[in-house]
């Protein structure tokens, strides 16, 4: 079997090596950390969690619980570490950060197939098969390899990700669905609109000025914003009207009950073809994530909002992936190269450690001669993969699970569990295992796109 070239030793890179060398692989795993640092990393310990401590919700049935119990199932190790380390947290999966990247550590550090390098990776291995598993904070040598081996134009380098709502949840007896001047490609009203009056207009404003923001992250992060692409809170910290003529500008929205413009708005725009999400249009922001629910809650309309993702802004970096890679997580225009975690499209720790678990397991199937595999599309797993290959590659920003990103269910059972939305996930998580269970039983179909190197 040939090597396995691991780049990065964070949460999917850790995880793929673990993967990679249970499966017999022999494997090298390189990390830059301690002789070239991160802007948000604080140690030299592998799988570092770098912010919050929290693996999201435990729930079950809720998207998070779904996909955490598919990464049990295929043997996950930070996972089992995570479980190690647990504390209190009510429904999420939070942990003792430091005992969960020790126990991570030792893991890979004691591994008799794992090798590691502490070195900054600059060129990519031109033979064996390779794992790019070096997250948001990609460091710039590498990130230009990538450029080289993917095409500048299809490597992002900003991430502002605006909050989306669950469409079910918005007051449509106080927004309203209106296209800027009536115009629209084709001639519907595509967004839905959530009108101020003067008096919410400035209490929304106050209540922006006054929310706690992530500033460790701003301050060690100098990368500078684009104009056209500010958060939210900086918008109206330049003055109270700046964002009636920016982001909330209501010209052209008549709204249907008063037949006039709204003294400010906040579009919607459809997120999906279900039309069951829509994200707050220009609403990227450093803000807290309590902050957030609570003071986008103000906007009329939204006062009993779900939402489904907040909104971010950070440097990170990723690929293409929609044009880029395959639903293995391999290269397309060479498969020897996997790509996993952040730097895939994929959003938040679960997620990258998800995606870290399946570019492992099909790194080693492909260095043994193997074919790699596909996740059914009914699982979390599988439907994480099917986005980050199939989003509109125009638009591609990361994303974390949601059911959003699950089939839809047959009509017969969005029928059967039409007044109940528990009901209704709980049956997508059913349809989800079942499809897991003839999985795991070798029973669903493999891919073609063994390659041999
Ligand atoms: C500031 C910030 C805060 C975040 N907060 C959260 C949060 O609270 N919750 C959440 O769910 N998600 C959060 N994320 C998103 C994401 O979940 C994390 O970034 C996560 O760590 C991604 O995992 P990863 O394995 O892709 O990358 P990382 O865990 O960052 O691992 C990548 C590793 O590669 C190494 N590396 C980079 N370049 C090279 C190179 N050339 N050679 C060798 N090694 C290299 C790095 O040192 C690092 O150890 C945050 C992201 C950022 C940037």
């Amino acid at each position: 079997m040939e090597h396995i070239h691991v780049i990065g030793a964070g949460l999917a890179g850790c995880e793929a090596a673990w993967q990679a060398a249970e499966a017999g692989a022999r494997v090298v795993l390189y990390e830059m950390r301690p002789q070239k640092r991160t802007a948000a990393h604080k140690t030299d310990s592998f799988g570092e969690l770098v912010c919050s401590n929290s693996l999201k919700s435990e729930q079950v049935h809720s998207a998070p619980w779904l996909l955490k119990q598919e990464m049990r199932r295929l043997g996950s190790l930070l996972l089992r570490a995570a479980d190690q380390a647990r504390v209190p947290g009510g429904h999420a999966l939070t942990v003792d950060r430091a005992l969960f990247s020790k126990e991570i550590t030792a893991a890979i550090e004691t591994h008799p197939r794992i090798t590691i390098e502490r070195r900054e990776v600059e060129r990519l291995p031109d033979k064996d098969v390779v794992i790019i598993a070096s997250g948001p904070l990609t460091s710039d040598a590498l990130a230009e390899e990538i450029s080289r081996i993917t095409g500048s134009e299809r490597l992002f380098f900003y991430d502002s990700i605006s909050p989306i709502v669950a469409a079910e949840s918005i007051d449509m007896s106080i927004a309203f669905r209106a296209s800027r001047w009536s115009k629209s490609l084709d001639g519907t009203d595509d967004y839905i609109n959530c009108p101020f009056d003067k008096e919410q207009y400035t209490a929304f404003v106050d209540a922006l000025l006054d929310a706690g923001r992530y500033e460790a992250h701003i301050a060690e992060d100098n990368t500078p914003y684009f104009e056209g692409c500010l958060p939210v809170e900086e918008i109206a910290k330049r003055g109270t009207d700046t964002l009636r003529f920016g982001p909330m500008k209501p010209a052209g929205l008549t709204d249907p009950r008063t037949g006039r413009w709204p003294y400010a708005a906040v579009q919607l725009r459809q997120e999906n073809l279900r039309a069951d999400s829509y994200n707050l249009v220009g609403f990227q922001n450093h803000m807290r994530f309590g902050d957030q629910a609570r003071v986008f809650r103000m906007i009329p309309g939204l006062e009993s909002a779900e939402f489904l993702r907040f909104g971010q802004m950070h440097r990170n970096t990723y690929i293409q992936s929609p044009v880029l890679l395959r639903e293995t997580l391999q290269l397309r225009r060479d498969p020897r190269i996997f790509f996993a975690g952040q730097i895939c499209g994929v959003e938040g720790y679960a997620e990258s450690i998800a995606a870290g678990l399946l570019a492992g397991q099909n790194a080693a199937a492909v260095a043994r001669g193997d074919e790699p595999v596909l996740l059914p599309r009914e699982t979390a797993l599988g439907s994480l993969c099917h986005y980050i290959t199939h989003a509109d590659p125009k638009n591609f920003q990361p994303a974390n699970i949601t059911f959003d990103l699950l089939p839809a269910l047959d009509e017969d059972s969005k029928h059967r569990f039409r007044h109940d939305k528990k009901a209704r996930h709980a049956e997508v998580c059913r349809r989800a295992h079942e499809a897991f269970d003839t999985f795991l039983n070798g029973t669903a179909p493999r891919v073609h796109c063994a390659v041999s190197v």
